[in-house]
């Protein structure tokens, strides 16, 4: 029988960074996943450390906006119609811990996580050689109206208070520097924020230095996990292995654990799209551009300009649908001067969200040494790091950095 101080199930960004964290405490500490280390949500994403996201993705409360979505109007937000029964009460229950009041409360609350991401990520990569990846140039909001624009640098004054830095940028300014853009009135440039160029070799480089540092990688189905007498267990391509304490990062099949043992967790998830392409001869892009009203970002990559869609709101397993991506991809060729396509297939990943936009990260209720790591909804590569050491420190006594309260399970 494999023995453990602790199993770390799933080896997602967020798996990967907390079970780094966790043995830099003293444990020993073993990685469980079915795929490879970063091969499934943290695969694909856009690749930026939020940095400067204070306010986290409110439901919209603005009339005309709500009536455009109710029609499946927006790129930024698609739902599927035949998934919309069952996520209607989650859908509810969001919109309800969206009214401004709670929102802000909700953003008080992770602050001091986002206030740390990115420390937190440097003092990894450093440790890990992977500062390469990183690239401290803030990213673009572009707008393509100059009533959007007014009211997206309305919102970037909002997070100055928080010692947070913008500019902004009329088109002619916007094009000097990124000369490749067409189209946009104007830019917001958030600079705080980092963005890495290639996100799965970040998770691998993480899980690298684990795996130096005397940590054991294995593959292992999270549906063989259970309590046993003296911790838990699960089955392993090497055989079993019993730890005295479990993490549960499995991100959207987080329910695969917290399902049979009982824990009703309100996640739904978010579904997005990615597509490389390479740019035509002569262009280039020097950050990440998300088109405020359009609804989709590029950003470039290692491997080329990634492509990457908003929100799609229907089930975690249920079949692809492109349309969203190949409405972004007829917009961004008219942004930027894009060549063909490098993916065969485009990628699909599933944020994993809880209602009131906070991931949960703390012990389960009724089970001892069990502990939770999941539902980091838009900010899971951004809050990775932080969060992996939060919960170290809740996990070997240490005196938790931040209130770890409102992260609880049963805050539901
Ligand atoms: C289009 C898009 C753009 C995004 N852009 C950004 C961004 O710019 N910045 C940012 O911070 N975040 C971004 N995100 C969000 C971010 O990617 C996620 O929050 C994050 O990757 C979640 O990480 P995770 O480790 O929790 O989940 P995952 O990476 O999905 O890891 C979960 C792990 O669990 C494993 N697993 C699942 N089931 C089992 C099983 N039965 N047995 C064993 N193992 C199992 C999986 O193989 C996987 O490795 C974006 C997301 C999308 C979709």
């Amino acid at each position: 029988m494999l023995k453990a101080d602790v199993l770390v199930l799933g080896a997602g960004i967020v798996g990967v960074a907390a079970a780094l964290q966790i043995q830099a405490r003293g444990r020993e500490v073993v990685l469980v996943d079915r795929r490879g280390a970063g091969e499934e949500t943290s695969f694909g994403n856009a690749g930026i450390i939020e940095r400067a996201s204070v306010f986290p993705y409110p439901f919209p409360r603005d009339l005309q906006k709500l009536a455009v979505y109710a029609v499946n109007g927006a790129n930024e937000a698609h739902y599927r119609l035949a998934d919309l029964p069952a996520f209607a009460p989650w859908l509810a229950r969001y919109w309800w811990e969206s009214a401004p009041e709670r929102a802000e409360k909700h953003a008080l609350a992770v602050l001091p996580l986002i206030e740390n991401c990115l420390s937190e990520h440097e003092k990894l990569m450093a440790e890990a050689g992977a500062l390469a990846l990183l690239r401290k140039t803030g990213w673009l909001k572009l707008f393509r109206s100059e009533e959007s624009f007014a009211a997206g640098r309305a919102a970037a004054d909002k997070i100055v208070p928080f010692g947070l830095k913008t500019a902004f940028y009329a088109a002619g300014e916007l094009r000097k520097l990124e000369p490749s853009l067409h189209g946009g009135v104007g830019a917001v440039h958030y600079l705080d924020p980092a963005s890495i160029s290639d996100p799965l070799a970040l998770t691998q480089s993480y899980e690298r230095l684990f795996e130096q540092r005397g940590g054991r990688f294995l593959r292992g189905d999270a549906k063989t996990f259970r309590p046993a007498s003296a911790g838990y267990g699960v089955e392993t391509e090497q055989g079993p292995l019993l730890a005295r304490e479990a993490v549960i990062c499995l991100g959207p099949w987080s329910d695969v654990v917290t399902a049979p043992l009982g824990y009703a967790v309100p996640m739904a998830v978010k579904r997005g799209y990615h597509m490389h392409y390479a740019a035509q001869e002569g262009a280039a892009l020097g950050h990440p551009v998300l088109d405020a009203d359009n609804g989709f970002l590029l950003a470039p990559m290692a491997r080329g300009i990634r492509l990457t869609t908003g929100a799609e709101f229907a089930g975690r397993d249920t079949p692809p649908d492109y349309g969203q991506l190949d409405a972004s991809e007829t917009m961004a060729r008219k942004l930027f001067p894009l060549a063909g396509r490098l993916d065969a297939e485009p990628w699909m990943g599933c944020r994993p969200c809880l209602p009131d936009m906070l991931p949960i990260i703390g012990p389960a209720p009724n089970h001892k040494g069990l502990w939770f790591d999941f539902g980091h909804q838009h900010h899971g590569l951004t809050l990775s790091a932080i969060s992996g050491r939060l919960l170290a420190e809740m996990m070997t006594g240490a005196t938790p950095f931040a209130d770890p309260t409102p992260f609880r399970l049963d805050r539901f």
